[in-house]
C-alpha cells in the first residue's frame, strides 16, 4: 500500500512566559505500512493539558522535557485502522500517550483498549480518564473531606475542578467554586449544583471567600496557586487540608511569584498541605471507573468538554487553557 500521510505538531522553540503559536510547528510526515506484528492507529481525539507547559521547559521534573524539533506527546484516543498480525484487531479503540499526531505505528506497547459503548470516546481523556482520576484521588485520598466540610475549589469549571466540585457534593460537603467568567459561574451553580460560586476576575478571591464561606473553609482543592492559595490559607479553619493539585497561575511566570505571603498561617492553624501527582495513584483506577460510571449514569456527575477541530488547531486549544477558553475538558478532534 502507499505510505500514509500524517500531520503532527512539533515543539519549534521553548516558550518564555505565555506560549504563542510560534512555539509550535505543523509537520507533514509519511508512515510506512505496518511491519509484521505492528498496527496503524488513527487518533480520533487528543488531549491538551496544563502540565504540558511544564514539559516545554528544559528542566528535571517528574516527567522529562519535550525536545525541540520533536513531536509532542500526550493522551489520545485512536482506532486501529490497519493491523499486520498486531496484537489488537482492526476497529479496536485505544488510549495511548501518542497524541499531537494523526497516525502512529505501534506494536501494542502502551496501548489500552477502551470501549466506546461504555462511555463516549473523548471522555476517556476527561471525566473517565486522567483528569477525572486526579479529581477522585485528590479529593477523596488527599483532602479526605467529611460530610459538612466547606470545600473551596479553584479552577472549578475545568476538567479536574468540575469533577472535584461534584464529588464533594456527593460526599455531603458545602462547595464553593471560583472560575474566570460569569458563564462558568452559571454552569457551576445551575449544572454542577455547587452551593456558591464567584468570578475571580470580577472580585478578589479573598472577597469571594469572605462573602460565600462565612464560616471559613475546611478543605481547599488548589488548581491555581498564587492569590487563590493565599486567600484560601487565610480562610482555612484550624486543622484544614489543602490538596495541592496544580498552580496554573504560575506556569507562565518569568520571575518567582510572591503569593502566598501568609504561609506562616499553616503553623497556628495546624494546616496540612499535600501535593500529589495522579500517576502515583493508578491503583485506584478500578474504584474510580466503578464509581464514576455509576455517578455519570445516575446524573450525579455532569461533564462538559470544549472541542477544537483538526490537528492544526491543537496549539490554539493548548493556548486556550491559559485564557480560560474551556468549560470542562479541552480536547482536539483529530
Ligand atoms: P482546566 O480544564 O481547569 O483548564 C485550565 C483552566 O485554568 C482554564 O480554563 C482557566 O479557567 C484556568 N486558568 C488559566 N490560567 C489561570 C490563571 N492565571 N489564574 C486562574 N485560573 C487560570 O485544566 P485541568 O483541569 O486539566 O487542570 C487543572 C489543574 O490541575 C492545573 O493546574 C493542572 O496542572 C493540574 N493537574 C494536576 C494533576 C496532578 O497530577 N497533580 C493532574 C492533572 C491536572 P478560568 O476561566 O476559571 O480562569
Amino acid at each position: 500500500m502507499s505510505p500514509i500521510s500524517n500531520r503532527e505538531i512539533h515543539l519549534a522553540s521553548r516558550p518564555v512566559g505565555m506560549p504563542t503559536a510560534a512555539n509550535f510547528e505543523l509537520v507533514e510526515t509519511h508512515l510506512p505500512d505496518p511491519a509484521p506484528g505492528q498496527m496503524l492507529v488513527r487518533n480520533r481525539y487528543m488531549s491538551v493539558d496544563p502540565y504540558m507547559r511544564g514539559r516545554m521547559v528544559d528542566r528535571k521534573s517528574y516527567v522529562p522535557p519535550f525536545q525541540i524539533g520533536e513531536v509532542l506527546t500526550g493522551g489520545a484516543v485512536g482506532q486501529v485502522v490497519r493491523s499486520n498480525r498486531g496484537p489488537l484487531a482492526e476497529g479496536t479503540y485505544v488510549l495511548s500517550m501518542n497524541g499531537w499526531r494523526e497516525y502512529f505505528l505501534s506494536d501494542g506497547d502502551g496501548l489500552t483498549p477502551v470501549d466506546p459503548g461504555l462511555a463516549p470516546l473523548s471522555s476517556y481523556l476527561g471525566v473517565m480518564g486522567m483528569p477525572g482520576l486526579t479529581a477522585y484521588v485528590g479529593l477523596l485520598d488527599i483532602a479526605k473531606p467529611k460530610a459538612g466540610d466547606a470545600v473551596f475549589v479553584s479552577g472549578a469549571a475545568g476538567a479536574v475542578g468540575s469533577v472535584v466540585c461534584q464529588i464533594a457534593k456527593l460526599k455531603g460537603c458545602q462547595v464553593i467554586g471560583s472560575a474566570g467568567s460569569d458563564a462558568k459561574v452559571d454552569w457551576l451553580l445551575n449544572r454542577a449544583g455547587v452551593d456558591a460560586a464567584f468570578n475571580y476576575k470580577a472580585m478578589p478571591v479573598s472577597a469571594g471567600l469572605a462573602r460565600f464561606a462565612r464560616g471559613g473553609i475546611d478543605v481547599y482543592f488548589d488548581n491555581v496557586g498564587g492569590d487563590h492559595l493565599e486567600a484560601a490559607l487565610s480562610a482555612l479553619n484550624n486543622f484544614g487540608r489543602v490538596a495541592v493539585c496544580g498552580m496554573i497561575s504560575q506556569y507562565n511566570a518569568i520571575a518567582p511569584t510572591p503569593a502566598p505571603r501568609n504561609l506562616a498561617l499553616v503553623i497556628g492553624k495546624r494546616l496540612t498541605l499535600q501535593g500529589f501527582i495522579v500517576s502515583d495513584h493508578y491503583d485506584r483506577l478500578g474504584d474510580f471507573h466503578r464509581d464514576m460510571s455509576q455517578w455519570i449514569a445516575g446524573g450525579q456527575v455532569k461533564w462538559e468538554e470544549t472541542v477544537y477541530e483538526g490537528i492544526e488547531n491543537a496549539p490554539a486549544a493548548f493556548l486556550g487553557l491559559f485564557s480560560g477558553e474551556n468549560l470542562g475538558k479541552m480536547v482536539v478532534k483529530c
